[in-house]
């Protein structure tokens, strides 16, 4: 078991709250506990059992709150080490006064992420699933949580485990090469080896494929507000988030830096973009604008393209379907409290193939349409929220199944070339290797300290 010092911090957020939670872990957790608490009865303390006292400061000993404490001994605890708890009245100052006094008794701070590293380094998670933690913590909607919770229950770790045993039995089957060639015993065919290794690479390419909706789960969809100036951008943006975000005003090329909100749609959560209307235009901070607007066009997930009902359509507006072809879209007819120049057919006429959302910025008509129309594209894109369904949804799971991918692909071509087996086989093994990362069977301090930096003290 990996053995340490004994770490304490604050496992609630700070402000203030009804209860606040201290906790500690480490060889001494009980120990310290023991200084700076005392149970209000004559009772001792029982694992995972709650008991009421007063914590003092050990030095001074000046009560500083009452408060409950709970120990859970090791290995059966979340780091696998010796960890006890202060359930506290919730305020910063008691907080504070509690991790001083436990420093003092001879606690270290620790670190961002540390407890759930020291989980981690005691087996009692694997990498993928102490990212889930993480992810789980940060959850914005349902869709990211039912990722995390999937992941946390291991659904990525048994499925990259699965592949794990795939490259096992290949490498076993090219052992048998290296071993026996010079003997008179049935070896398994090379084509054999071939068609194993190719149901493995179509595996790990769906898993590798798969962080395309990951990430969206996650994250949530990007849709950049798309349109010439003055259609009504700005207003949608406000109406979809329901409060006044950006500046509306009747002069053309108001908006030009991106203005960037998350609305919340169903199980989905949408990050909204708006930027300056896209037309030609001379002016130098105006052409800026469009740059950066049609950048954010480029990169998001999904356009929500705007047009003025009131108006007849324009070349700019030709522009902007012309910017929408074969991408996710949904268009929308803006401003229909006013006198109708221009209608849905229009804009199919002049190549639209999106649907249409008739809606009054100004009004509020057509919002609840408007949300439907993309709960749609955003689950059309992200796929249903499935707990069971496995998607990779973080960077680092993706570059190492790309590498699983680009070994294999090396053992391929090893094998069609006959090269010996024990070359092949060291690509086969480098396969492995690359897909032990994400679990975290290989890894580096490196790499650990970027993964637990990222969560937050006391996690
Ligand atoms: P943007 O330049 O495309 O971002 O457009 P804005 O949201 O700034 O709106 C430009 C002008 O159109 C403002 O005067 C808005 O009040 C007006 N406007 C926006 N939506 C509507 C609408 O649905 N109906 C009417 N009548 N005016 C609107």
């Amino acid at each position: 078991m990996y053995t340490s010092d004994t770490i304490v911090a604050p496992a609630t957020a700070s402000g203030q709250g009804a209860v606040a939670i201290v906790r500690l872990s480490g060889p001494c957790a009980f120990s310290i506990l023991h200084r700076l608490w005392r149970p209000l009865s004559g009772k001792g303390l029982r694992p995972r059992r709650l008991l009421l006292g007063e914590v003092r400061n050990p030095a001074s000993g000046a009560v500083i709150d009452r408060a409950m404490a709970v120990v859970m001994p090791a290995p059966k605890s979340f780091t696998g080490e010796d960890i006890a708890e202060i359930h506290c009245h919730g305020g910063t100052f008691i907080v504070r006064q509690i991790v001083a006094a436990a420093l003092d008794a001879g606690a270290r701070m620790a670190a961002p992420g540390e407890f759930s590293r020291r989980a981690f380094l005691n087996g009692r998670l694997d990498l993928a699933e102490a990212e889930a933690i993480a992810d789980l913590v940060a959850a914005q909607s349902e869709s990211a949580l039912a990722l995390a919770l999937s992941q946390l229950n291991g659904t990525l770790s048994r499925k990259v485990r699965a592949l794990r045993e795939q490259v096992i039995a290949i490498r076993a089957a090219l052992e048998a090469h290296i071993d026996f060639a010079d003997e008179d015993i049935a070896l398994p065919d090379t084509n054999e080896i071939d068609a194993r290794c190719a149901q493995l690479f179509a595996d790990l390419k769906s898993l590798y494929d798969s962080f395309a909706r990951g990430r969206l789960l996650r994250a949530g969809a990007k849709a950049a507000i798309v349109g010439k100036p003055n259609v009504g951008k700005s207003s949608l943006l406000n109406l979809l988030l329901g409060v006044d975000r950006a500046i509306v005003t009747p002069i053309a090329g108001t908006t030009r830096d991106i203005i960037e909100d998350t609305v919340k749609l169903d199980a989905y959560s949408l990050t909204l973009q708006d930027g300056a209307g896209i037309r030609e235009t001379a002016e130098v901070v105006e052409q800026i604008g469009v740059e950066r607007a049609r950048t954010a066009a480029a990169e998001a997930d999904l356009l929500l393209v705007v047009f003025d009902a009131s108006r007849p359509l324009t070349d700019d507006d030709r522009g902007v379907i012309t910017l929408c072809l074969g991408r996710p879209a949904v268009a929308v007819l803006n401003k229909i409290d006013l006198p109708p120049q221009v209608g849905a057919q229009e804009l199919q006429r002049s190549g639209l193939t999106t649907p249409v959302v008739a809606v009054s910025a100004l009004r509020g008509d057509g919002l609840d349409e408007l949300r439907a129309e993309l709960i749609k594209m955003v689950k059309a894109i992200s796929g249903e929220t499935h707990s069971e369904s496995v998607a990779v949804s973080r960077q680092r799971h993706r570059a190492a199944l790309g590498e699983a991918l680009a070994a294999l692909d090396c053992a391929r071509c090893g094998l069609a070339s006959r090269m010996p087996p024990e070359i092949v086989a060291e690509d086969i093994s480098a396969v492995g290797q690359a897909l032990a990362k994400i679990t975290g069977e290989v890894t580096s301090e490196d790499v650990l300290d970027a993964i637990f930096s990222e969560f937050c003290i006391g996690k």
